[in-house]
């Protein structure tokens, strides 16, 4: 059955060996695959997730060492909530007051109980306690108890001038459906339990997002197959007039890109082949893995990039 939800979040951070011991250590994901950015490979690519990477579990970054610092504004991603089970947030409350991690006292939206947090970048983070997510599979190799574990994402927040002309995206191409508004936000759910909510946050006037270190850079969604992109990229061209990129050979899943009306890179990006594909689901992560074409220049790309830990 196609599942309509994000597939990975691509953000910019600073530190490569910071980046990683706050997103293994600290919040506990699994990193699942360490390459280079295929568009510049003299730096890393890092994704993190669940213990195989699935769709709706990737965060990955492109870590800069001396990265300016990004501000979140129109046209950017305001947050990126993961998922975990309700009766867990006292559990984290905890955790990020022992181990230094700036967050606020957990509030409610939507019904939900939403602790927010911000990496060592200032990336704004949401941990969103969610009834029944406990009876969901967790990776677990981390000093972090299963009933505690991130599932994977919950959603994203996108902060807009006006909320309409996304909403017209998210529901006519991506699949995804308006369950309700509260105050400025309005919020979509797609098929998936795993970042399977999108919030548009529409703010009017209000300073443009400038990308650097803890800004996001694309969210991309879910596709079945290559069939199922194609035709989400028609309906964009034809549907709605957008320029959509031809299709890239990301590796681990091919992808399209768009800019959506309201200024916010997104991709679409295929389910398959996965992480699984040049490396074992036991192993993932541990190696430097790049794509064929980067393969002869191994020497030198290993040459210039920092030490992860
Ligand atoms: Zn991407």
């Amino acid at each position: 059955m196609t599942q309509h939800g994000i597939h990975h979040v691509t953000a910019f951070s600073g530190p490569v060996a910071r980046t990683v011991d706050f997103y293994t250590r600290v919040l506990g994901l699994r990193l699942v695959k360490k390459t280079v950015n295929f568009d510049d490979p003299g730096t890393y690519h890092l994704y993190f997730g669940d213990a195989a990477g699935a769709p709706g579990t990737i965060l990955t970054f492109f870590p800069i060492v001396h990265a300016a610092p990004g501000r979140v504004g129109i046209g950017q991603v305001s947050e990126t909530a993961f998922r975990v089970p309700r009766a867990s947030i006292g559990a984290w409350t905890h955790r990020l007051v022992a181990m230094g991690v700036p967050h606020e006292a957990p509030t409610a939206a939507f019904g939900e109980t939403v602790l927010r947090l911000r990496d060592p970048d200032g990336m704004p983070l949401a941990l969103v306690g969610v009834d029944g997510a406990e009876g969901e599979p967790a990776w677990a190799a981390s000093d972090i108890a299963p009933e505690q574990a991130i599932r994977g994402f919950h959603g994203v927040t996108l902060l807009l001038r006006e909320a309409g002309p996304t909403a017209a995206i998210l529901a006519g191409v991506l699949g995804f459906e308006s369950v309700g508004t509260e105050g400025a936000q309005t919020r979509f759910k797609g098929s998936a339990a795993l970042g399977g909510l999108v919030t548009l946050r529409a703010v009017g006037d209000f300073l443009p997002g400038r990308q650097g270190a803890g800004s996001v850079h694309h969210v991309a969604f879910r596709a079945a197959d290559d069939a199922a992109q194609a035709a989400m990229a028609e309906a964009l061209r034809t549907g709605h007039g957008l320029d959509v990129t031809e299709q890239r050979d990301r590796q681990y899943f091919r992808s399209i890109y768009f800019r959506e009306p309201g200024g916010v890179l997104f991709e679409i990006a295929t389910d398959a082949p996965g992480f699984a594909i040049d490396e074992p689901v036991a192993e993932l992560g541990t190696a430097l893995k790049l794509p064929p074409f980067l393969e002869p220049h191994r020497g030198r790309i290993e040459a210039v990039l920092p030490k992860v830990a």
